[in-house]
């Protein structure tokens, strides 16, 4: 007693590396920075969303609910794909609900990838993915998008999917940080090889409703032999400004909806119940919800993008999502600073106090792909951008 060594950490965590959004983020907070790096909304959701949660605490809804999902949310999000994908989910055997998209791409890796087995990850790719493969044992294949396009590359994409320990590959689109929308040439690049080589596709649709400038957001499981083989995964969070709520979910055919159940439940059991509850309020809404939420965006990035040209970055209007890369390299010059990324956003937090995300931080394959380059988020309030647009000002 006394001597004994401290115990270690598993190994698996060594490969887990912190989150640098939280990092700096809490650094940008603490210098009292705004924060145009974190994808989190500075406005409330829906009042109509709100009010059903706090109608769902009023009416006693606080206890475990099955713990794949709330049976009415599981039926109005089977009806909300029919409606806006066209695909047709059981909502008995075919969807699950989560603890955010967070929770579902972690069950969903945990449900189809065995440890030894290989994932293709396209990237810059949300960090959680990386963790994800981790946690199943398996071993992460980058394949970039590289800028300033952001395209998938199909010959790289091929090469990587043909490696036979390859069981799933996941991507998002409308992408963040780059806000392309993949188009129908890439869809159908993926699709055709995740058939061709037998591989489950995980999609994250996170931005499903935020796709700008006639560019429109297509589910890969409507491609043909895609439903059979893909968990299409979204949430509450950015559709609705509800990121702290924690509930998103799962389609996926039953056998791997079974898969997903079981990881879900041994995880956290349930998402929490009366906001399930009020997530059928959001599943419900009209579709002129979506229509003024992509208008409400639009202006959002305009605004963004103008303010960061006038500034002296590099900035075009992304397809889709909330986020751009806008590129700093130009003006890192003019103003006689380190053209680094990470020592950039550094200047920016602690001299012009504004937060942003360095683009090298979403490359794990090779971070220098990122450097020249800055992600800012614009789901901010008028008063958020009006005081943007006050700091930028000492850049020009
Ligand atoms: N996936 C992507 C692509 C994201 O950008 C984010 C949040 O920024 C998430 C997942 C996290 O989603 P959730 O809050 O539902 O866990």
């Amino acid at each position: 007693m006394g001597d004994a060594p401290p115990p270690t950490a598993a190994r698996r965590t060594e490969a887990l590396f912190p989150s640098t959004i939280r990092g700096l983020t809490a650094y940008a907070h603490q210098r009292g920075a705004i924060n145009m790096g974190q994808g989190s909304p500075d406005f409330p959701p829906p009042p109509e969303v709100v009010e059903a949660a706090r109608q769902a605490l009023a009416d006693g809804v606080h206890q475990y609910v099955p713990t794949w999902g709330l049976p009415a949310l599981r039926q109005a999000l089977s009806e909300k794909a029919q409606r806006f994908q066209g695909l047709a989910y059981d909502p008995e055997t075919e969807t699950t609900v989560t603890c955010g998209v967070t929770e579902a791409v972690i069950s969903a890796l945990l449900a189809v990838v065995d440890a030894g087995d290989e994932v293709v990850i396209l990237e810059p790719a949300h960090e959680n993915y990386h963790a994800g493969v981790v946690f199943a044992g398996a071993t992460p294949i980058f394949v970039p998008i590289r800028p300033p396009t952001h395209r998938v590359d199909p010959d790289e994409l091929a090469a990587a999917m043909a490696r036979p320990g390859v069981r799933a590959v996941i991507f998002n689109s409308p992408h963040n940080p780059s806000g392309r929308v993949f188009d129908e040439d890439e869809l159908a690049t993926l699709a055709r090889l995740c058939t061709q080589h037998d591989v489950v596709a995980i999609s994250d649709e996170i931005y499903e409703h935020m796709t700008y400038d006639g560019h429109a957001h297509v589910a890969i499981a409507t491609h043909p032999g895609m439903k059979e083989r893909t968990i299409t995964i979204s949430g509450l969070s950015k559709t609705y400004a509800a990121t702290g709520w924690r509930v998103g979910w799962a389609y996926a055919p039953a056998a791997l909806t079974d898969a997903i159940r079981k990881v879900h439940d041994f995880t956290t059991i349930c998402a929490p119940s009366p906001l399930q509850q009020a997530a059928v309020t959001a599943a419900r809404l009209p579709d002129a919800y979506y229509e003024e939420l992509r208008a409400f965006y639009r202006a959002r990035r305009d605004r963004t993008v103008g303010m960061l040209r006038e500034a002296g970055f590099e900035a075009t209007p992304p397809e889709g999502a909330y986020y751009l890369m806008a590129g700093m390299e130009r003006l890192a010059e003019r103003l006689g600073r380190d053209a680094d990324d990470q020592a950039f956003a550094h200047y920016l937090i602690d001299e012009v106090g504004v937060g942003t995300v360095p683009g090298s931080s979403f490359y794990r394959s090779d971070p220098g792909l990122g450097r020249g380059l800055l992600r800012f988020a614009f789901p901010k309030s008028d008063a958020t951008l009006d005081e943007l647009e006050r700091r930028l000002a000492v850049l020009r």
